[in-house]
């Protein structure tokens, strides 16, 4: 039997778009973005979730012209003071387009500066001393480019490289994976962890752009947004 090609109608076409549409939206998405969460609004938007969007029952602010947050720091002990997860996500995935500025979220010095099959590029920086008597660290992961290298001392708003998806844990997402971790014993290592939303230079749960033209007290480790804001 042969089927003329111009007898498949309009519907029959739009069905199948549409379907393809469904499946991207229902299935591919959600997967891709580990967790099976929405992607949100572009800017000032933090996407639903289990201990994600809150610290200390206190709702996160995020700025209107940040960048939005996709996944969260992930821990079922989220409630706890610094929230150590047991397993799932050490950091924040913060969505933006390929190339968006990522920017030192305070004074430091790179203490790596790679390229991994899995993490793609990546940076940390050492902060010294935090709250609490926590020396911190900060990790930056999927980058499309790195601009510093290992022993660069960087200033709080300098630009330390490109967002991106590069490595495989990235699930082909645009998006800055930052991490805090912090140790109380900086010579003996043991670094674990802890959740970024503690560290703004606003206050715990209190998102910051950073500003040029703000003075900015560097006493001690207080987080702006690692990615710039418009
Ligand atoms: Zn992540």
């Amino acid at each position: 039997m042969n089927i003329d090609p111009n007898s498949l109608n309009d519907s029959q076409y739009s069905l199948n778009a549409t379907s393809i549409i469904l499946i991207l939206i229902f299935l591919v998405l959600p997967a891709l973005s580990g967790c099976g969460l929405f992607i949100p609004e572009p800017y000032g938007a933090i996407s639903p979730g289990i201990g994600l969007s809150q610290i200390d029952g206190k709702t996160l602010f995020i700025p209107k012209n940040a960048p939005s947050i996709l996944n969260g720091f992930n821990s079922s002990k989220n409630k706890q003071k610094y929230g150590q997860p047991a397993s799932g996500h050490n950091g924040i995935d913060i969505i933006a387009k390929i190339g968006t500025p990522v920017i030192a979220p305070a004074n430091g010095k790179v203490t790596s500066s790679f390229l991994g099959p899995a993490y793609g590029n990546t940076l940390t920086i050492f902060h010294g001393k935090g709250p609490d008597g926590f020396y911190i660290l900060t990790q930056y992961h999927h980058m499309n480019k790195r601009l510093v290298q290992t022993g660069d001392i960087v200033v709080r708003g300098q630009q330390i490289g490109e967002l991106g998806r590069t490595g495989v844990l990235a699930g082909g997402i645009l998006h800055l994976h930052f991490e805090t971790l912090g140790t109380k014993k900086p010579e003996k290592g043991g670094y674990t962890p802890l959740n970024p939303h503690r560290f703004w230079y606003g206050g715990p749960g209190n998102i910051t752009c950073f500003d040029s033209k703000k003075k900015w007290d560097d006493t001690s480790f207080k987080a702006t947004y690692p990615v710039v804001c418009k």
